[in-house]
């Protein structure tokens, strides 16, 4: 399985990253991707991105070295309601929204508050992506909460760099990716990447998906042409 685009990745906005916009082009080109997406975390992170980071991406050109370049974030959950870091005016402007828990950002609660949060969250139309769910720590129901993010069109991420850096994250990801697999929920594989070197690095997610016969049709962001077909039809945003 080859996943062509990565829609997961820092730059030195996140000032936990090591890489610019132009690097992460570079070595995506080099690996044959079609796409990568710049998600630096939101404001609340201490070492987040300034909120004028996010307003300011439409400065970047849509292609660096042939590779679509997405403006993206990845927002912080603050709250168990499924409140965000960024403001609607931001996330609108927007191609391509991860949300994510972060210990550093909120502590962690119940399983029944995680999944309060995520049911929330499904419901505001402004996200797309439920980023790295498989951490132990957010543990939520799954069997609740993945149905009603494929009625609310919210892709579940399989985030490969989890498997390193998350422990215990890699028996939740294969829950979860068996569930997805068995309620026909649709997912993206990324890499998370923090610095140039990891884009594309989608092995160990890959590796998962296949060991369980993961059906590729549900993989949405296997191509660019994919991606920006869901984006259409599900947001009404032209990525092409
Ligand atoms: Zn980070
Ligand atoms: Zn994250």
């Amino acid at each position: 399985m080859t996943v062509k685009t990565d829609l997961h990745c820092h730059t030195i906005a996140s000032a936990h990253a090591f890489s610019t916009v132009l690097e992460l082009a570079q070595y995506a080109a080099k690996k044959g991707l079609e796409a990568i997406a710049v998600t630096d975390h939101g404001p609340a992170i201490p070492d987040g991105a300034h909120l004028w980071h996010f307003g300011n991406q439409r400065c970047l050109p849509p292609y660096i070295h042939g590779v679509r370049v997405l403006h993206g974030a990845e927002t912080n959950i603050i709250d168990f309601e499924g409140n965000v870091d960024l403001p609607a005016d931001i996330l609108k402007k927007l191609d391509w929204v991860i949300a994510s828990f972060h210990a550093p950002v909120i502590n962690p609660g119940t399983p029944e508050q995680h999944t309060q949060a995520y049911l929330r969250l499904a419901e505001n139309p402004l996200i797309d992506v439920i980023g790295h769910s498989g951490d132990g720590k957010f543990a939520y129901d799954y069997e609740k909460v993945l149905p009603v993010f494929k009625n609310n069109h919210k892709l579940v991420e399989i985030n490969s760099h989890s498997f390193l850096a998350r422990p215990g994250s890699q028996r939740n990801c294969r829950e979860i990716a068996l569930l997805c697999k068995r309620f026909s929920v649709p997912v993206v594989v990324d890499s998370d990447a923090h610095v140039c070197f990891e884009v594309g690095m989608l092995g160990a997610a890959c590796e998962l998906l296949e060991d369980i016969d993961f059906p590729q049709d549900l993989i949405m962001n296997l191509t660019l042409a994919r991606i920006a077909g869901w984006l259409k039809s599900h947001r009404g945003r032209d990525i092409l």
